[in-house]
This record gives C-alpha cells, structure tokens and sequence, in this order.
C-alpha cells in the first residue's frame, strides 16, 4: 500500500469539498488543524475523500469530509458505521479511516436546508451550463436569470441557472424562447432530494455507501 502515493480520487465522482455542504454547521473544531506532522500528499487527499453521513434513524443526510467526519467522531457527536480500507499512519498510531458515519443525536433537516448561493446553484446544476448543457469550472460559469431581472424576473431557485459566458451573452436580455435557447432541465429548488441525488453520484464508487444509498 505504501507504493501506492496517490489515494486517487475517482475521476468519475470527483468529489468537491463544496459537496460538504453546511448541513452540520460548527463542526469545525480544533481537532482538524491538530495533525501537521504528517502532510504527505497521499494523507492529504485521503483527508479530502467523502464520508457519507447519516441521521440517526440511518436515513442519509450529508457528505463530508474524511478530516470533518473524524472531528465529528472525536467530539462525540458522530459514530462510524463503514470504516475505509486505508488507514492513516501518525508517528504512534494508525487511524482507521471511516467511510460512513452516523449522528448520535437526530438531527431534523429542514426541506429547504439549502441557502439560495452561487455555489449552491452551481452545485445544483453539477457546473453545466443549463442552455449549451456543457461542463465547465467555476470560474468560467455566472448565474442567468431565466425571465430577465428586466422582465420582472426574480432571484429564486425556480429562475436562477448556471451559465457559461458565452450563452449569458447571446441571451442577452431575452427569455430563453426569444433567444432560442433551450433549458436542459426545469430549475428547481435544492432540497434534500437534490442531495440525495448528488450522494448517490458520488456513492457509486464505494459500495460500502450503497445499502444507505439504494434503497
Ligand atoms: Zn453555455
């Protein structure tokens, strides 16, 4: 194991810290910047890889971080249920690294748990542009409104896109009809099925997920 360096994250689910999300607000603690003595760049990754989290009736919740969900066990607030094949080696000891953990205390997710953010809109529509439906990073996206603020449009989830640059500028000030462009699917709110959804993508690649996931 010690050849393999680089604990490669799957390049079918890349997995973004942004797909954390602030389900578990304030769990950042003390205990995630504690570990310096090893940052290899294998360790560092590991680190990054996604942890699926569940309520604790089971149901699934969230996807965090290696280094969050171990912050999660250490304060308590979370126990493992899959553990990772790898381990994490400190000078003393080697840490198991969990896969999939569970939130001792319920945890009500309300419907709409989700802040109306860019990032979150892009997270929604998975950085597509929603006229050309092509992938594109962050930086190369904006946010169309649908119906023109002009025309009364609105800032809600319902009329709110990813948009490369190149189609917001055709579109211009028009409705999509007017421009002839095409929505790739119906803007909707990010709601727990929305999550779900991206768990699920992300999910594919490690089994132990799939018993919560596939239900
Ligand atoms: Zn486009």
């Amino acid at each position: 194991m010690g050849a393999n360096r680089h604990m490669s994250v799957d390049s079918r689910g890349r997995y973004t810290p942004e797909v954390a999300g602030e389900v578990l607000p304030g769990s950042e603690g003390p205990a995630g910047s504690r570990s310096h003595n090893l940052n290899s760049t294998r360790r560092t990754s590991l680190m990054q890889e996604p942890v699926l989290v569940l309520n604790a009736t089971y149901e699934p919740i969230n996807v965090t971080a290696v280094r969050r969900a171990m912050v999660l066990m250490l304060k308590g607030v979370a126990q493992v249920e899959e553990m990772h094949n790898t381990e994490v080696h400190s000078a003393a000891h080697a840490h198991r690294v969990p896969s999939v953990i569970r939130l001792l205390a319920y945890r009500h997710i309300p419907q709409q748990s989700r802040a109306l953010s860019r990032k979150n809109i892009l997270l929604r529509d998975r950085n597509t542009c929603q006229f050309c439906v092509r992938v594109f990073p962050s930086s190369e996206l904006t946010l169309d409104h649908v119906v023109p603020r002009s025309r009364g449009g609105r800032s809600t989830w319902e009329n709110l896109v990813a948009c490369c640059y190149r189609c917001n500028n055709s579109k211009g000030d028009r409705t999509p009809e007017e421009a002839g462009l095409k929505l790739a699917r119906r803007p909707r709110p990010f709601t727990l099925h929305t999550s779900r959804q991206l768990m699920r993508l992300i999910g594919h690649r490690d089994e132990r997920w799939r018993k919560y996931l596939f239900y």
